[in-house]
């Protein structure tokens, strides 16, 4: 039997964040799950990005973002309009409703229940992904709505599975479809930039 089914990992909770970052005048912004208060006193936040992603430099040059916190209002154009583009080629922020925090940062206006603005203390190289362990500059309550959980986007906001007849395999997370009778091991969704693991072949 195999020593390690990953699907386990799968039974850790996560929460979703939009988190924001800016580079000159340039706002930028993407999806994250992988955000946890790791300590209290002092408080300290660790949040981790995928290096392919154009916020992971930006944050790495500035040393500051903003997490929004997602709450169950979000419909699922939020998570199109921050999770499945790149900032390097589109305004994420075009035609939405934010303001700013203190450090300057977007802030979202709606479907969010909180923002934490953060400084990043120090910084650890994970391979693919950059950790960021911030420390907390300004933290408001928006919104009493109950924080999107990874499962209830799984459930309640990602669009069913249309039931088209191809070959191949679908991206968990953002829905991508990948054509051929093989998915490329080191292959990375282009949409949501997680790897080949995160997909399933399509019935
Ligand atoms: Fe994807």
């Amino acid at each position: 039997m195999e020593k390690i089914d990953n699907t386990a990992l799968f039974k850790i909770g996560y929460g979703l964040y939009v988190v924001t970052s800016k580079q000159g005048d340039k706002d930028n912004g993407l999806i994250v799950n992988a955000v946890m208060q790791v300590t209290s006193t002092p408080n300290r936040v660790a949040v981790a990005i995928n290096k392919l992603n154009y916020s992971h430099d930006i944050i790495k040059n500035t040393g500051v973002m903003n997490v929004n916190c997602i709450d169950t209002t979000a419909p699922f154009s939020l998570f199109e309009r921050f999770g499945f583009k790149s900032g390097r080629d589109t305004d994420k922020f075009n035609d939405l409703d934010f303001s700013r925090s203190d450090n300057g940062l977007a802030q979202l206006n709606g479907n969010v229940n909180a923002v934490l603005s953060l400084k990043v203390e120090t910084y650890t190289d994970l391979g693919t992904h950059g950790m960021f362990i911030c420390s907390v500059s300004e933290a408001k309550v928006l919104s009493e709505n109950p924080t999107m959980t990874y499962d209830y986007y799984q459930n309640n906001v990602k669009p069913k599975k249309q039931s088209e007849k191809k070959k191949g395999f679908v991206c968990k997370i953002c829905g991508y479809v990948y054509e051929g009778d093989t998915l490329p091991t080191d292959f990375i969704c282009p949409l949501c930039k997680h790897p080949a693991s995160d997909f399933e072949p399509i019935e």
